[in-house]
């Protein structure tokens, strides 16, 4: 089963004006092929799936546990891009076309489909598919697709980096950097604890590393390159048969964190009239509160 808790992984700038292309280039950090929803997946299935729980336990629960983390994760870019769609038009009589701009906006499902909010799809609105699962049962096998999936979903956050200086997107994507490397490493860390080979000097981790992202700075300051969190108390704890030691790039001690992150307050966003979202006038609001505070 799963916990939920409201909140979000980190703080997100609040923008004045967000910037939908920005937030369509992001949709690939969610539904494209190695967006989080892939990774949510992956693990998510191969912790479901997996065979010999008790006699493979380390495995399984760092398995477990990467997979609560990409939920939020997934969470978190969905936020983004909702704030990206921040203040992006006016209410205003529908003869006035008032979603003029999504004639001009390169993801016109945000006007058609969503409400201006997140889509499971890629940045061409392309819909999430589970061919993107990559499960197996042959933990090696799983294990180093999940390695390949952090290093492509940490290229494609490099790329959109380079595509929008927007504060909102950049700040998701400096945090994603570094979790996604810690998860890259700690794939490769559970390859060689189940082959002996060391994946990093066989295969090494993609330049450039974090130091060149600015917005990647304050979280490897904050040491969260060097964290694996169970997500759960007292379940995998089991992770610390894997990932112990050094960080192979910055000599750090790794640690494993108990429970989760503190987490950050939800965004909440106002209503669109113009997009009749959620389509709620004052008259019947009146008469929804009456019935929410209504002893039947
Ligand atoms: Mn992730
Ligand atoms: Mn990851």
């Amino acid at each position: 089963m799963m916990k939920r808790v409201n909140k979000i992984a980190i703080e997100l700038p609040v923008p004045e004006h967000g910037d939908l292309n920005a937030a369509s280039a992001v949709q690939d950090l969610l539904g494209g092929k190695f967006g989080e929803m892939s990774t949510l997946n992956n693990y998510m299935f191969q912790s479901f799936n997996f065979r010999a729980k008790k006699k493979f336990k380390p495995f399984y629960d760092l398995i477990a546990s990467i997979t609560a983390e990409e939920f939020g994760h997934v969470e978190l870019v969905a936020n983004t891009i909702n704030l990206l769609s921040y203040g992006v038009t006016h209410p205003a009589d529908p003869n006035a076309a008032p979603l003029r701009k999504g004639l001009d906006s390169r993801y016109t499902i945000y006007f058609t489909t969503t409400a201006q909010a997140a889509y499971p799809g890629d940045s061409m609105g392309k819909p999430w598919t589970g061919d993107y699962v990559n499960n197996s049962g042959a933990l090696v096998k799983d294990l180093l697709s999940n390695y390949v999936l952090e290093i492509g979903a940490r290229l494609h956050k490099m790329r959109v980096y380079e595509m929008t200086t927007h504060p909102t997107a950049r700040e998701m994507i400096g945090y994603l950097l570094v979790r996604g490397g810690t998860h890259a490493l700690a794939w490769a860390k559970a390859i060689q604890m189940a082959t002996g080979v060391d994946v990093g000097k066989m295969l090494p981790i993609p330049y450039p590393d974090n130091s060149k992202f600015d917005h990647a700075k304050k979280y490897m300051e904050q040491g969260l390159h060097n964290v694996l969190y169970t997500w759960s108390e007292p379940e995998y704890a089991d992770i610390n048969k894997i990932w112990k030691g050094l960080n192979p790039e910055t000599e750090e001690p790794l640690r494993v964190i108990d429970g989760m992150p503190e987490g950050a307050p939800v965004p909440d966003f106002e209503e669109l009239s113009e997009q009749f979202a959620p389509g709620i006038d004052p008259d019947d609001y009146e008469r929804i509160l009456k019935r929410l505070m209504a002893n039947l």
